[in-house]
């Protein structure tokens, strides 16, 4: 069987380097086929910034060498792939490529809005090996002396944080009214925002970009507000979507947000076609509506079951969960599930707790743990977790069971016993 997968994220790594462990196993004769655009073995993403503030070296950011592809059996094509058809797919410089079942892992790209100047020199986004390079090229041979960073969603308040331990004075400039809006409500956000001002990153909230300036490359950013900010670097981080435009002609069903719809078992709409990781759109496990998380552990897990229903041993997906992990300077914060802010008109019960260096929220909601958000704080965070995405009713658990150990750091409140 001859299986091609498009992409070399983690979810394309994943899904060809499991069908190749899983063939092996099962002493079946497959053929696994990665077709990339990017020539590079993969990378972490996530880990950016700390090349980018000089906390690690470039070659960090590769989790396997192209050895590892080799021993584990994976061929790897270069080249974008220009239209998917029915059977095969063609890729620019290659050819066409057949395939008897093929995996779209084909991820995300920014999100960039339309502000007049974006494509100005020293203007970048931080989605790519590439584009990190050219971010950390610019800082070397322009030293920049001020930076704006549009957006303080994760990647945005990351970035703010690794120039800043360059030494370069940062402005942050976010539309919502508070930063990682995503991830945070606002009293968990107001003690980032405290870390943030408190390490000299200039935070402008409910701000909007109106425009870029520049002559040969950028030199400032003008606010709706009227407010100019002086700045030789400009980065990008509003968002992503998935990177899907390749698909529009293809019969594969597409969501709202423009994701691959899959089933249960990962296939799309097109028999023998799978999909997997930030390209997708699914339904979260809490809320059982559709949604896109694009996170690493999704884009892990999906490759895991695609690989597995590809080699015919049946697993189901049960719907993706968000949990992300951020380091603001000396605060760390993890943040899962549902935000109380999403939660209006629902039921449901909060325990939380603000120490001097520490934050705990948990959301509570049919006895079941549906999100919390946690500062300073780490041991706790997988036990939620895992509480979390297996539903367990921890009312039911709390009255029959002496606590475990590590949930007894959490100051639960006495309403929940
Ligand atoms: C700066 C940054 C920080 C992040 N930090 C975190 C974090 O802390 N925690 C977390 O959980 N997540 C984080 N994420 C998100 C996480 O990295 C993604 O969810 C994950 O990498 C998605 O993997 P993927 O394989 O689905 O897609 P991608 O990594 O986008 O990979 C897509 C692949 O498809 C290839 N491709 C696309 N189109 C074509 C084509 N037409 N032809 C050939 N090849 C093609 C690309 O070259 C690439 O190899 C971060 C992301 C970024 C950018």
């Amino acid at each position: 069987m001859k299986i091609v997968v498009v992409g070399n994220g983690i979810a394309g790594y994943t899904a060809a380097s499991e069908i190749c462990r899983l063939a092996k196993k099962l002493n079946e004769k497959i053929d696994v086929t990665i077709v990339t655009k990017e020539k590079t073995p993969i990378y972490s993403p996530c880990i950016f910034h700390l090349y980018l503030s000089g906390q690690i070296e470039r070659d960090r950011l590769f989790i396997h060498s192209y050895r590892e592809y080799r021993e584990k059996g994976i061929k790897l094509v270069f080249g974008e792939v220009k239209e998917v058809r029915d059977e095969s797919i063609l890729v620019e410089g290659y050819g066409e490529l057949p395939y008897d079942k093929l995996v779209l892992a084909i991820g995300s790209k920014p999100a960039i809005p339309p502000i007049k100047g974006v494509n100005l020199n020293g203007v970048f986004t931080c989605k790519t090996i590439s584009d990190i390079d050219e971010v950390k090229s610019y800082l070397d041979r322009v030293n920049p002396r001020r930076a704006v960073i549009i957006g303080a969603g994760l990647i945005g308040v990351e970035m703010a944080v690794a120039l800043r331990m360059r030494g370069i004075e940062v402005c942050l400039v976010e539309l919502m009214p508070r930063v990682l809006p995503l991830l945070l409500d606002e009293e968990a956000s107001n003690i980032v925002l405290s870390e943030l001002e408190k390490n000299k990153v200039k935070v402008h909230l409910n701000a909007r970009v109106l425009e870029i300036m520049g002559d040969d490359r950028v030199n400032k950013v003008v606010l709706d507000s009227g407010d100019e900010i002086e700045s030789q670097i400009v980065i990008v981080a509003t968002g992503m979507k998935p990177n899907t435009e390749i698909l529009r002609k293809t019969g594969i069903r597409l969501g709202d947000r423009g994701g691959i719809i899959v089933d249960r078992y990962m296939m799309t709409s097109k028999r023998d076609i799978y999909a997997c990781g930030d390209c997708i759109e699914y339904k979260d496990a809490i809320t059982n509506k559709p949604t896109i998380n694009m996170l690493w552990i999704n884009s892990r897990i999906q490759g895991e079951i695609t690989a597995s229903n590809i080699i015919g041993i049946e697993r189901e997906y049960l719907g993706e969960y968000n949990i992300t992990g951020v380091s603001i300077f000396n605060k760390h914060v993890i943040a899962a599930g549902r935000k109380e802010e999403e939660l209006r008109g629902r039921k449901y019960d909060v325990v939380e707790e603000k120490r001097e260096d520490r934050y705990y929220k948990i959301i509570i909601s049919d006895g079941k743990i549906i999100g919390f958000q946690l500062i300073g704080e780490f041991r706790v965070a997988g036990i939620l977790h895992t509480l979390a995405i297996k539903k367990v009713n921890i009312q039911e658990m709390i009255k029959k069971i002496e606590l475990p150990r590590q949930l007894r750091l959490i100051p639960y409140s006495m309403k929940l016993i």
